[in-house]
């Protein structure tokens, strides 16, 4: 009875079937805070779903808020770490039916405390309920661990990873906001540093609001009066783009999913075809109305000056109409007979649809605000171009918050070895080897072990690394702190990570779901 009740929920998400790997790989949503992401805003393709089944969904929301099991408080309905490693281990060993039933079904722990083997917090109103009410989200839990990817065990060191960079030829890089912070540029959801942080401070309850597509077309004042504090460089880019643009020169770069707006990845020389902006950039901007596009640079001054641009197009289009009216009405209509008869005229006017824009449209950047989606060549470069021949996935300063792009991981083939480098460690995706530290001395560190010259003005002739292992909660030596002996302080201290990922409520609220890579099928 029990096995199949808690079943009954494992096979109603499609995320486990890893033989189906164009379903649905987002019953695991992590779009909380990103502490590092530079992107502002993702997109949604559908409206969030209380569509379906509204307990099924509050149940997600509880999923989503995993917790590591070393942080789990000890009690009676909860796991040790030990305890819970061993049954995630039962679990992918001998798959839903049998752990279930040699669990559940034989009464050998309970449901409660089962669910925190996976790292799930129960929601709070199944608190003082017999254990049977836990089976459905323990089935929730049970099958988002099934589609977690399991990391590769012949792959664990740096060396390691410098082999597979070496000998992979299509090889995919995501990239966050921890590529470009060394060139000083603010990512947006940094806890102290962050450029919403900022907003706070300047009395911005909600900064994401200004970032909201309703919000920027009621009143586009606000957003070109703060701007400015977020342009983009136009001529620098960082080690870490440098070593993307040698992959790319070694015929070895599939393609480079960004979800920095900063468009450094095209200082760099990265080519177009090879490039995804998953979040849009500052490359371009768009007209509201008439949707005209001109070079970012072009509204730059304008933002500088906190003065809103109009579109240009527009712009031309009425002053173009204007004298046209005018000499209209002069040949037709004899001067005494204005008034009336003139907005007569307006409205047949209005029916060659020329003088339909009383007022010029407004420039937007073709950064994704939150209500926009995403670019529709993220979905097709990933699921028509990509997730056949990739052959290794190299994940670099983003802590993979934000989905879709957090997903990706997952939806390419879990045969496909995995790095991670970023100054912090994340825990929601098993990566092969994790690299920690800051990505320019890592991948400058990786050029030297492969054999490559990574040249750039940043990277120091004579840089001495230290490559110190990490203690991971599997025991299993595959995270490494990379270090210079300059760069004390500079990489954030492991026990900090807590405070540096800081969960957060409206980005959970504005994408994940509904943005997910169930779209793309
Ligand atoms: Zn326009």
């Amino acid at each position: 009875m029990a096995t199949g009740e808690v079943l009954s929920q494992t096979t109603q998400l499609a995320a486990i079937d890893r033989s189906a790997p164009d379903a649905a790989l987002s019953s695991e949503v992590h779009a909380t805070n990103a502490s590092e992401d530079q992107s502002v805003g993702m997109g949604a393709e559908s409206d969030d779903g209380f569509d379906e089944d509204d307990q099924n969904s509050l149940y997600e929301d509880s999923l989503m808020d995993e917790i590591d099991p070393e942080d789990l408080v000890p009690g009676p309905d909860t796991c040790t770490p030990k305890e819970a490693k061993a049954y995630r281990n039962r679990l992918h060993q001998v798959g839903a039916g049998r752990f279930v039933l040699e669990t559940i079904t034989n009464g050998t722990v309970t449901a409660k405390k089962l669910c925190s083997a996976f790292g799930a917090k129960p929601p709070f109103w199944l608190e003082g309920h017999p254990d049977s009410a836990y089976y459905k989200f323990l089935g929730l839990a049970i099958s988002r661990e099934l589609s977690k990817r399991r990391r590769l065990s012949e792959y664990s060191t740096i060396e390691d990873a410098a082999r597979l960079i070496k000998e992979s030829k299509n090889i995919m890089v995501i990239t966050g906001a921890g590529i470009s912070t060394s060139l000083g540029i603010p990512d947006f959801r940094s806890k102290n540093t962050g450029f919403y942080s900022r907003l706070r401070e300047m009395g911005y309850d909600d900064p994401e609001q200004v970032f909201d597509i309703t919000n920027f077309d009621e009143d586009p004042t606000i957003f070109y009066s703060l701007a400015g504090d977020i342009l983009p460089d136009l001529y620098n880019w960082t080690p870490t783009h440098q070593f993307i643009r040698l992959l790319q020169d070694k015929n070895k770069l599939l393609t480079n999913y960004t979800q920095n707006i900063d468009n450094l990845e095209s200082h760099a020389g990265i080519d177009p075809e090879k490039l995804v902006q998953c979040h849009g950039s500052w490359a371009t901007a768009t007209c509201r109305k008439c949707f005209y596009k001109i070079p970012g640079e072009q509204i730059f001054d304008k933002i500088k000056q906190q003065q809103v641009a109009e579109c240009p197009e527009c712009v031309r289009l009425l002053a173009a109409a204007k004298p046209g009216m005018k000499r209209k009405r002069s040949s037709n209509e004899s001067a005494g007979t204005k008034g009336k008869k003139r907005r007569q005229s307006d409205s047949d006017d209005d029916d060659d649809g020329q003088y339909d824009i009383p007022q010029p449209g407004i420039m937007k950047p073709d950064i994704t605000f939150f209500g926009e989606g995403l670019p529709r060549r993220f979905f097709d470069r990933l699921k028509e171009h990509d997730k056949d021949v990739t052959d290794l996935l190299i994940v670099i300063g983003t802590s993979m918050k934000v989905a879709p792009v957090s997903e990706i991981p997952q939806f390419v083939s879990p045969k496909v070895p995995q790095i991670y480098i970023s100054r912090d460690p994340i825990r929601h995706i098993d990566f092969d080897v994790n690299l920690l530290g800051d990505c320019d001395v890592v991948v400058a560190e990786l050029c030297r072990l492969a054999g490559w010259d990574l040249k750039h003005k940043m990277v120091p002739e004579d840089q001495k690394i230290n490559v110190q292992p990490v203690d991971t909660e599997d025991n299993e030596q595959h995270t490494w702190k990379i270090s210079t002996n300059l760069s004390t302080g500079k990489t954030t201290d492991f026990a900090d990570i807590d405070s540096a990922i800081t969960p957060g409520v409206s980005e959970l609220k504005s994408g994940t779901s509904s943005s997910s890579l169930q779209s793309i099928t």
